[in-house]
């Protein structure tokens, strides 16, 4: 059997959406499952849809997901230039492979697959207009290029000179009229369309002498020996000339999966960036600074841990078909195939996002998250010895989804209050209850023993603790007052009771 070979081909045309990490992750668990190969290509013939930055920002992303390509990266994490013996295909950027496409566009030519075609953006525009006002979309085709300026219509001569003369010209695909391309698809299943509605696709522009997405795509694809195309949606349209293209150079083609779109949270349709914003929620994995400098948030800088955002992206489209959600790497190397991929859009839902962080964050070991958790501690002037911390994430993970939300919930350990919640105060603060607690807190030494001392004269427990922790804290809510108490001791128990009564009473 031909070995597993996929690749993930990104475009630098922007960040990753949390969609393209997907499909990097999809195409990475079928190489591992196969004991196959995962391959990164960079796509980057379109020079005007160039963004500076993408590049490294897709290999980071990846490298934070723990993605890791077989092909594609040199020594040093950079995308690999030089061909050798763990990147044999290299040069992985296309823009640096053009040498190789050209022969390839002429040799459809010579095949009589493709043909040169000398209409200038002008012409090209009149034609688009011309159709328009007849009530028609113009349509560069068998319908219309024997009416068009192109190696089909001119003589020989004229051909051979506009070539040596213009460079302006393209080689296009030469769309057989009225045939049935038959295709299949491992999520989508057998589709048929008309070559009828298909249109002689540009391959390869003179202007640049760079290849368009389609040829470089299948021309590296059969060169790097890809045996399998797992991609998005939104390429299941250039599917057909895929399979023409192969067709047409005489070559195997890989097998095609094309993976469901994600969608928005409610609402119908694609989930976009603006989204993210409004539900304020990440939609890229790592935060973006745009060349215009404007912001978009990331899974990594937003607090989630990799592993959680590779699982939850796992689920958006896949279903195990059991009721267990965690799954580790090595588990999805097990579990996943394109079987069990839907072909409806996959809702994302920024909530259970959140879950698959928490489950990630119980899961980790309190030294592990003390460690992540004490350059914030050191930023709030917290000075506390690794056990302490360790203590305290011991007490309060369970209620945290992020590493960003231990502050919140256990600040008061760290310092006094420097407010007090007035409805808290309203509620809780009353002159009977501030008596009993303040006489509870200094006749005994533990919470414990506190407590004893409550039960013992029948007073009310709940509204003497509820005082007591707005003095601790600040509100009515937090910890258990034993649970406070052991980390501040109970000096600074008593300290801030002392501090509550001034400036309450
Ligand atoms: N360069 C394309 C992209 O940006 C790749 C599509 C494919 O995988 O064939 O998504």
């Amino acid at each position: 059997m031909k070995k597993t070979r996929v690749r993930f081909a990104p475009s630098p045309t922007g960040p990753l959406h949390m969609g393209g990490v997907r499909t990097a992750l999809y195409n990475y668990l079928i190489a591992k499952k196969n004991g196959g190969d995962f391959i990164l290509r960079i796509e980057d013939t379109d020079s005007h849809r160039f963004v500076p930055g993408t590049e490294e920002y897709i290999i980071e992303s990846l490298r934070w997901c723990g993605i890791v390509p077989d092909e594609g990266l040199d020594a040093s994490g950079k995308l690999a230039e030089v061909a050798d013996e763990r990147n044999p295909h290299a040069p992985y950027r296309q823009s640096q492979r053009r040498a190789i496409y050209r022969k390839y566009a002429e040799q459809l030519v010579e095949s009589g697959n493709a043909y040169y075609a000398f209409d200038s953006a002008e012409e090209l525009e009149k034609a688009r207009a011309d159709a328009e006002s007849a009530g028609q979309t113009f349509i560069y085709n068998a319908s219309t290029r024997g009416g068009l300026k192109n190696s089909l219509t001119l003589p020989a001569e004229e051909v051979q000179k506009l070539l040596a003369e213009r460079t302006d010209w393209t080689v296009r695909f030469c769309m057989p009229s009225d045939e049935m391309v038959e295709m299949d698809d491992k999520i989508r299943g057998h589709i048929e369309v008309n070559t009828s509605t298909l249109d002689d696709k540009v391959l390869w522009k003179r202007a640049d002498e760079l290849p368009t997405y389609h040829l470089a795509n299948i021309v590296d694809d059969h060169l790097m020996e890809i045996s399998d195309v797992i991609r998005g949606e939104e390429w299941l349209p250039s599917l057909p000339l895929h399979y023409l293209l192969y067709k047409a150079f005489g070559w195997e083609r890989p097998h095609f999966a094309h993976l469901p779109l994600l969608l928005k949270p409610v609402g119908n349709g694609k989930l976009s960036k603006r989204d993210g914003d409004k539900m304020g929620f990440p939609v890229f994995p790592l935060k973006w600074t745009a060349p215009d400098g404007t912001v978009s948030r990331g899974y990594r800088e937003d607090g989630y841990f990799p592993d959680a955002f590779v699982n939850l992206l796992a689920m958006l489209g896949w279903n195990p078909g059991t009721e267990q959600e965690l799954f580790s790497m090595d588990e999805l190397v097990q579990a996943f195939s394109l079987e069990k991929v839907g072909r409806s859009g996959a809702k994302f839902n920024p909530e259970k996002a959140k879950w698959f962080n928490k489950e990630y964050l119980r899961k980790r070991s309190d030294a592990e998250l003390a460690a992540l958790w004490m350059p914030e501690l050191a930023s709030h002037g917290v000075s506390a010895s690794e056990d302490m911390v360790r203590e305290v994430v011991a007490l309060i993970k369970e209620r945290a989804t992020f590493v960003s939300d231990f502050w919140g919930i256990a600040w008061y350990l760290f310092q006094a209050p420097e407010e007090y919640v007035e409805k808290d105060v309203t509620k809780f603060w009353k002159a009977e209850n501030v008596a009993m607690a303040r006489e509870a807190l200094q006749a005994t030494a533990s919470a414990l023993e506190m407590e004893e001392y409550i039960r013992a004269r029948e007073w009310p427990m709940g509204k003497v603790m509820n005082c007591i922790r707005l003095a601790f804290t600040g509100s009515g809510s937090g910890l258990g007052i034993a649970d406070i108490m052991r980390f501040i001791g109970r000096e600074e128990a008593l300290l801030r009771f002392h501090r509550a009564e001034e400036r309450l009473l």
